[in-house]
């Protein structure tokens, strides 16, 4: 046994604390299997809320006695097993599957979805540094995938917790010897897709994704991935924010001016998580504290790590003079369309990429920061700044990898087949004798103006990126001759009459 004896989990032992964790898991799958087969009494969602309070309250007494840093030692798998060593031997797994268990049976839930919801989310912030790596992996998932299951009421929340807590921990974790991005950062693109058709909020898609493009280099595929393949609510909000976020392709192409949609403007901002913040519940978080210890102590609710407004953040430092106060990155506030390089000499101020790295970030008030292509070359070089996540213009197709290069053109063709008629029938669709005898005209559930602009993005990344050369291969030559044929085709109906 490590650690002081004077807390009070300590000072029952730990087989005690093991039998008590057991019985209470085996009352989750209880309540789970009530609510899924509909077994009378049917749990409350207080009660079990209750129940998953205590071990939040469990985990985090643990924690916070742990010698050496869990959120240091999450970023490289190669530490897990030490990790895992210095935890008392607690069935870490069960809660996790009974958590999950939980969030698949919430539809069951007569009362208390609010306070359920709370405590599972808190829940799972907290089991994080306790996991081992393959639920690591899937808890991204897991949690955005509770946008699905719980009320509106809850989407900020799972959006804080995502954008936080979960995924810096678990996106960008290292595994020693694999090349290949992690299962966590495979599932991006689901992720993606899961919290943009759940959530109807455009704020929640701007703070999901200007998270993932401040941690994953080539996010953009992921969103490519989402255009070509996912439900029409996520491929219209991925493909506004592929144009609004990206620097343009080429400037001359289109008139950004009418294609910003009106977004981030009521970005909720993640306020200081302070217990006693004397602006309590004001104050934006500007300055994040890795040390669980600390983060425990100050914040005796929230995992770690441990966010703050300036002013506990100097509070706290003054009494720990030794611990490190990081800031953090704000939210994009407008997109420019030039360099945000105060010294920009160039002649060409175009916007070129941005910038996501804290380094850059703090000549911009920690704020994203794009630049020219010249003075990207002087940020990002051999030099300095080869670490920082930087998103470029889109290349031309035939540059691409071979996987994107595909999203591209699945998602170009996906683009232009949501061209439809005004005022029209589709004029593919079949006569009335043979339409099957009990249609149902449903209403569409895409506007003319999103339909219309859905296609004008896929004529403007096909005629941008994909310009045929000797080199092109005449399959996919075809394949987008053939819808840019149906795109003229079904849109002359609308121009003409
Ligand atoms: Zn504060
Ligand atoms: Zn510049
Ligand atoms: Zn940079
Ligand atoms: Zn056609």
């Amino acid at each position: 046994m490590q650690g002081p004896q004077d807390t009070m989990q300590y000072s029952v032992s730990d087989s005690e604390l093991s039998l008590k964790v057991t019985a209470k898991i085996r009352s989750l799958y209880d309540a789970q299997l009530r609510l899924q087969h509909n077994i009378q009494p049917l749990p409350l969602g207080t009660d079990i809320a209750n129940t998953v309070k205590y071990f939040s309250q469990t985990l985090l007494s643990v924690l916070k006695d742990v010698p050496r840093s869990p959120l240091e030692m999450l970023r490289d798998a190669d530490n897990d097993g030490e990790r895992m060593g210095l935890y008392p031997n607690l069935d870490y797994k069960s809660l996790f599957n009974a958590l999950s268990g939980l969030v698949d049976s919430t539809p069951h839930l007569q009362y208390g979805t609010l306070p359920f919801g709370q405590a599972i989310l808190q829940c799972l912030g907290c089991l994080l540094p306790f996991l081992e790596y393959d639920m690591i992996d899937n808890l991204p998932f897991l949690v955005a995938y509770c946008v699905a299951m719980f009320p509106v009421a809850l989407h900020q929340e799972i959006l804080h917790l995502l954008s936080y807590y979960i995924l810096p921990f678990t996106i960008t974790r290292k595994y020693a010897g694999m090349e290949e991005e992690s299962q966590a950062s495979q599932s991006v693109a689901a992720i993606i897709m899961m919290v943009f058709q759940h959530s109807n909020n455009p704020a929640h898609h701007c703070q999901l994704l200007e998270c993932l493009m401040s941690m994953k280099q080539w996010v953009v595929k992921d969103i490519l991935c989402v255009i070509a393949y996912g439900t029409w609510g996520a491929r219209l909000s991925a493909a506004k924010l592929l144009f609004y976020y990206w620097p343009p392709f080429d400037a001359k192409l289109f008139d950004r001016k009418g294609l910003l949609c009106k977004f981030s403007n009521d970005l909720v901002p993640f306020l200081c998580q302070r217990d006693m913040c004397p602006n309590a519940g004001t104050a934006e978080a500007a300055k994040v504290c890795y040390d669980h210890c600390i983060s425990v102590t100050f914040a005796s609710d929230s995992p770690p790590p441990l966010y703050l407004c300036i002013e506990c953040a100097n509070e706290i430092h003054r009494e720990h003079p030794n611990q490190r106060f990081f800031d953090i990155l704000h939210p994009q506030q407008q997109v420019s369309m030039v360099c945000e390089n105060k010294n920009c000499r160039s002649t060409d101020k175009a916007a070129y990429s941005i910038c996501f790295s804290n380094e850059c970030a703090s000549y911009n008030g920690n704020h994203p920061i794009r630049y020219c292509q010249q003075c990207h070359g002087n940020r990002h070089n051999s030099r300095r700044g080869g670490d920082h996540v930087v998103h470029t213009r889109l290349p031309l197709a035939w540059q691409m990898d071979s996987d994107m290069q595909t999203n591209l053109v699945e998602a170009i063709i996906s683009l232009l087949k949501e061209a439809k008629p005004i005022n029209m029938e589709d004029p593919d669709s079949s006569t009335e004798q043979l339409k099957p005898p009990l249609s149902v005209d449903l209403p569409d559930p895409i506007s003319v103006e999103d339909r219309q602009l859905l296609g004008r993005y896929g004529v403007w990344l096909m005629v941008g990126l994909c310009t045929p050369n000797p080199d092109t291969p005449d399959e996919i030559l075809g394949r987008l001759l053939s819808v840019l044929f149906h795109w003229f085709h079904v849109t002359s109906f609308s121009y003409t009459g």
